[in-house]
């Protein structure tokens, strides 16, 4: 079996789009492409996946199941992912058989953090100076050459704080970077930020590119509690955050949406933590408050339709819903705003179950 590795066209209704991933933003990214007549096939590792229960098809297996990963091409128009911790190898697999985008190199240079920053740097944008970690004495050089206070980061699988840890010193550091059983690691200077917002923007197959407005975004125990829209950034800011992604996306060659986390500095100035080659929590609210939400933007990037319009016609707050908080659907239900429960059967402490986006007008 062969097919080519780029769309010959835009994808017709009925066409069908594999989804590596089967969490809530799969599940979104099925409903979004069912709105637009296109079918989903969710592919996931997991035996309860919340992304199975809304598609038109399903399987669940390894990722590195190559049998298994050939059937499924064989049986999708193109191929996307909804969590960027899918192995670089596995889109690789695919992309011999069946179209996948975005491109496994942007999923390669968001999984390694030092990949990433030095990517990123390499652009000319500001990321908080780091320097790779391979030893105890490392540890100890990078937080010399960088001052403190500093977050030892791994280099690979961390995501909401995981595998992190503030430092203050020469030996905290040197024993952070033990207790992580010598897993590869970035040292990070701590950066004394105003405030987190992010850019979720999407690159289409011709090129075009859309921004949405992007929304302050607070966390608890480092997991995102809340984004508004709009945040507080001047319009130079928000200038500088759209040309950021654009020059990100343009240099990756990326197709579908991408979140960009940024730290706001006291002047405005913007750093980027981290790229996300999925569409973003951070840009729920785009379900409630634009025309056309960035799990439909996605979708259209992917499938080769042309984007849509990303403008925000009221303001928006969204909240997650995190473990147990859940139990209180009824309440929720009760309150204004749009509500999202994702059909995830344990509440686990710190599990995103569910959001809920509350508008007032612009
Ligand atoms: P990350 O896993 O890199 O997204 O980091 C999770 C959270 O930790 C971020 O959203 C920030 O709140 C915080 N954080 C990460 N890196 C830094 C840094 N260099 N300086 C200050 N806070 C940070």
């Amino acid at each position: 079996m062969s097919k080519p590795s780029s769309l010959s066209g835009p994808l017709k209704p009925g066409a069908m789009i594999g989804i590596l991933g089967g969490g809530q933003l799969g599940r979104m990214l099925a409903l979004a492409a069912a709105r637009l007549g296109l079918k989903t096939h969710i592919y996931s590792d997991e035996t309860e996946s919340c992304a199975f229960l809304v598609a038109s098809a399903t399987t669940r297996g390894a990722y590195d199941d190559e049998a298994a990963l050939e059937k499924f091409a064989a049986a999708c128009d193109v191929v996307t992912f909804e969590f960027e911790n899918v192995p670089e190898k596995t889109a690789h697999f695919l992309s011999s058989y069946v179209p996948v985008a975005p491109n496994s190199r942007a999923l390669a240079v968001a999984q390694d953090r030092f990949v990433e920053k030095s990517f990123v740097a390499a652009l000319g944008i500001a990321t908080a100076p780091f320097r790779d970690v391979a030893s105890e004495a490392d540890a100890r050089a990078a937080f010399r050459a960088l001052g403190g206070p500093a977050i030892l980061k791994t280099r690979r699988l961390g995501y909401d704080g995981k595998g992190q840890q503030k430092v203050g010193n020469e030996e905290d550091a040197a024993r952070a970077y033990a207790s992580l059983s010598g897993a590869p690691c970035i040292l990070e200077k701590f950066v004394d930020f105003a405030f987190e917002a992010s850019i979720v923007a999407a690159r289409g197959r011709d090129g075009a590119f859309a921004a949405y407005d992007p929304p302050k975004n607070e966390h608890e125990n480092h997991i995102l509690r809340r984004s508004t829209v709009p945040a507080p950034l001047s319009a130079a800011s928000f200038r500088d955050a759209v040309a950021i992604a654009r020059h990100i996306a343009e240099a990756l060659d990326y197709v579908g949406v991408l979140g960009v986390e940024l730290f706001i500095g006291r002047n405005g100035e913007i750093i980027v933590n981290e790229i996300a080659p999925r569409v973003h929590n951070s840009g729920h609210w785009t379900i409630e408050a634009c025309a056309v939400s960035q799990f439909e933007q996605h979708i259209r990037a992917v499938a080769g339709w042309p984007l849509g319009d990303p403008s925000r016609h009221c303001d928006a707050v969204m909240e997650n819903i995190i473990g147990e908080e859940v139990d209180d659907w009824l309440e929720f239900a009760q309150t204004p705003g749009g509500l999202h429960i994702y059909g995830k059967r344990v509440a686990r402490p710190g599990r995103k179950m569910g959001h809920i986006t509350r508008l007032s007008s612009k």
